[in-house]
């Protein structure tokens, strides 16, 4: 009997945090790291925000939420299905959590059953395996291609289809690739979809608000799918509240329910502060939000920079995300090739290199399902993006 339990010693470390800390770690030790790891706003959290918080500690918001979360936020989330996504939603089917990470886990754990399979599009956000792993469920993967911008297909979702099949784990805008699927190409996807009426679809949109000369679009907007539909978002990306951990979940009042128990057993409730935060953010619609608009300008700016950039660089190839603040480059033209006696065979091996010998934080594209590519989020300022696809080409050439 070992001490830790074979479900923990079987999980894989997240690689987008393993990789935040190897470059905090280097610069402790005072080396100057460009860190291009993780995915989360450089900006911080707007004024009239802060205030909400600040007025909430004031107010003595100090005790335990309701596990559903305040009903205020409830119908603050509500507001912003039906404003900005036209959807109508009862407070019911709304559940607060520590952020969508913290949703998807919850939802895992309410709706699958051991044997059970949830179909992945491939690349995928690090965590989606090995959350379904954790409660036994089985990930079933859809590979995808940069030619096909990281997109499936109707027929290869048909394919993926079998008995067992749970869930639909969907993530539009996508993190890693940062690809955004259009009305059309969700409608054919819908089409089949609707030939499987057991088949639950969970959509990750957390990136929703961070779009580039695109329109977000949602399955949930399909009436035949609303029913069966568990969206995920929160406040993280679009409004520069990572460290504040609000997330939420929109779903049937059975499955909200049932989500309901697990979180009422496990955490209890969303951090009461950082909830009334949040009614502050949703309820400003994000067309009358100069903070946002600002935030998906200069995104946009530093993803054409950054793109140029990495054109330059010799066995990059990259497409152009039109979501959220990632870049996937194929990077496969550059394996087989040696720096000091090491050779790059993955991109877990290009992000190592990378970071001794650029001094650039990346993450490797082997914890996303595709070791052929490397992830960088340009979630930071034009400067530190200039330096690092400078130190990155300087580094490349000196591969032989
Ligand atoms: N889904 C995706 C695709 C993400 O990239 C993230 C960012 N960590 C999350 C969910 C979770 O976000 P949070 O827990 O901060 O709300
Ligand atoms: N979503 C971010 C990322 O992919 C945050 C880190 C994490 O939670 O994985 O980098």
């Amino acid at each position: 009997m070992g001490i830790i339990s074979q479900r923990v010693t079987s999980m894989a470390v997240s690689a987008t945090l393993a990789m935040s800390k190897k470059s905090r770690d280097l610069k402790s030790q005072g080396i100057e790291v460009v860190d291009l790891s993780v995915g989360e706003p450089d900006f911080n959290t707007p004024d009239f925000i802060k205030l909400a918080g600040i007025k909430a500690i004031e107010d003595d918001f100090s005790h335990y939420p309701p596990v559903a979360g305040f009903p205020d936020l409830q119908q603050a989330v509500c507001t912003k299905l039906k404003r900005d996504n036209n959807l109508d939603y009862k407070s019911n089917q709304i559940i607060i959590s520590n952020g969508a990470k913290h949703s998807l886990m919850n939802i895992f754990m309410a709706m699958i059953d051991p044997g059970e399979e949830v179909i992945i599009p491939s690349p995928y956000w690090v965590s989606y395996p090995e959350m379904v792993k954790f409660v036994d469920g089985v990930p079933v993967f859809i590979e995808t291609t940069q030619e096909a911008d990281f997109k499936i297909s109707p027929e290869q979702l048909e394919k993926a289809i079998t008995p067992k099949t749970k869930l639909l784990l969907f993530n539009s805008p996508s993190n890693p690739s940062g690809m955004v699927y259009s009305q059309d190409e969700l409608n054919a996807l819908a089409t089949v979809l609707a030939k499987h009426p057991e088949i639950y679809i969970v959509s990750d949109e957390i990136y929703e608000l961070i779009v580039f000369d695109t329109k977000f679009e949602s399955f949930a907007q399909f009436p035949f799918l609303k029913d069966r539909m568990i969206l995920v978002n929160g406040v993280s990306k679009g409004f520069a509240m990572t460290g504040w951990r609000i997330g939420y979940i929109a779903a049937p009042a059975e499955i909200a329910a049932a989500y309901n128990k697990v979180q009422g057993q496990m955490t209890s409730a969303a951090s009461s502060i950082a909830q009334k935060a949040a009614v502050t953010a949703l309820l400003k619609a994000p067309s009358e939000s100069p903070d946002l608009h600002d935030m998906v300008t200069t995104f946009k700016r530093r993803r054409d920079i950054l793109l140029e950039m990495l054109n330059d660089i010799y066995g990059f190839k990259t497409i152009k995300p039109t979501g959220a603040f990632y870049v996937f480059p194929e990077v496969s033209a550059l394996f087989g090739k040696s720096f000091n006696g090491r050779t790059i065979e993955s991109g877990d091996d290009m992000a190592d290199f990378l970071l001794e010998q650029a001094h650039v934080a990346l993450v490797g594209g082997n914890s996303f399902g595709n070791a052929n590519h490397i992830r960088i989020s340009y979630a930071t300022n034009t400067d530190k993006l200039v330096a690092a696809a400078k130190q990155i080409k300087a580094a490349v050439e000196r591969l032989k």
